[in-house]
């Protein structure tokens, strides 16, 4: 078992270090997992919740550090790339110049909305909410389209209690997943949402259901944010998608995935 979306103390706004977060999944049985702390941005770009250059190196040291201490989990090195239309050639060359097993693509904000409006701090715009779920939709499948990254991160992070993203905006909801699938992209199934508000998958089950038809595979995501959220509900999730026979997982080195396929063979 995998966990795909850690962050670690060095973004300012999670508790723990690599190291807690390694022994509290092994703790949890889970064998592989992928640091995945927040990328830093050019003009300060929310600073005050990202890691900075300098402590961007500092996180390589400490995974390699980890690496060499705990042999008997496999660590990889990921970042959670926001999309920001306008930063595509800052996260190009950032990109390349480091090597990376995972790339999130997240999108936490929108560049037409107010600055930095989290997409998910319930601040509402002047647009309604179709109109904000659109915005937010819009914005993911120019990201896709970059083909700079790996696995969309929550992707439907937009969605506010009892308005389900499907309801309103199905037609987005297509859009993306058809990009998904045509640049060959991961999706994940991040359960952070379990603990918030909305307390609801990322994205929603049926969300995820469509993603299985359209063969787009998945990775396990908590994006623990403190060491004792690593792998949070994987086991009620892991039995929810036994009931996808067809549903494929994901194993990523190097930014480049393996499948295996989730269901057993059903009883006759
Ligand atoms: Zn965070
Ligand atoms: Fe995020
Ligand atoms: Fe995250
Ligand atoms: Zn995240």
């Amino acid at each position: 078992m995998h966990d795909y979306h850690i962050h670690t103390s060095l973004c300012k706004h999670a508790e723990g270090d690599i190291n807690d977060y390694i022994e509290s999944a092994m703790d949890k049985g889970i064998t592989e997992i992928c640091f995945t702390d927040h990328i830093p941005l050019p003009d300060g770009f929310d600073s005050e919740h990202r890691m900075s250059q300098k402590e961007f190196r500092i996180y390589l040291d400490k995974l390699e550090t980890a690496r060499l201490k705990y042999r008997q989990m496999t660590i990889l090195t990921g970042i959670e790339a926001d999309y920001i239309e306008g930063y595509e050639n800052y996260l190009r060359d950032f990109l390349s110049n480091y090597t990376f097993d995972l790339v999130i693509l997240s999108v936490h904000f929108i560049k037409k909305w107010t600055d930095k409006q989290w997409v998910f701090s319930y601040e509402y715009t002047d647009r309604t909410l179709m109109g904000q779920y659109k915005d937010y939709f819009d914005v993911l499948v120019k990201g896709i389209q970059t083909g700079l990254f790996d696995v969309v991160g929550h992707l439907d992070i937009i969605k506010r209690p009892n308005r389900p993203v499907l309801r309103s905006n199905s037609r987005e909801v297509e859009r993306v997943l058809n990009a998904v699938a045509k640049a060959g992209m991961c999706i994940e199934l991040n359960t952070s949402g379990l603990r918030k508000h909305v307390k609801q998958l990322y994205p929603h089950m049926d969300i995820v259901e469509m993603a299985v038809e359209k063969g787009i595979p998945l990775v396990l995501a908590s994006d623990a944010h403190r060491p004792d959220e690593v792998g949070d509900f994987f086991d009620d999730v892991l039995n929810e998608l036994f009931q996808y026979p067809n549903l494929k997982l994901a194993q990523y080195r190097g930014r480049t995935y393996t499948t295996r396929t989730m269901g057993q063979p059903a009883d006759e």
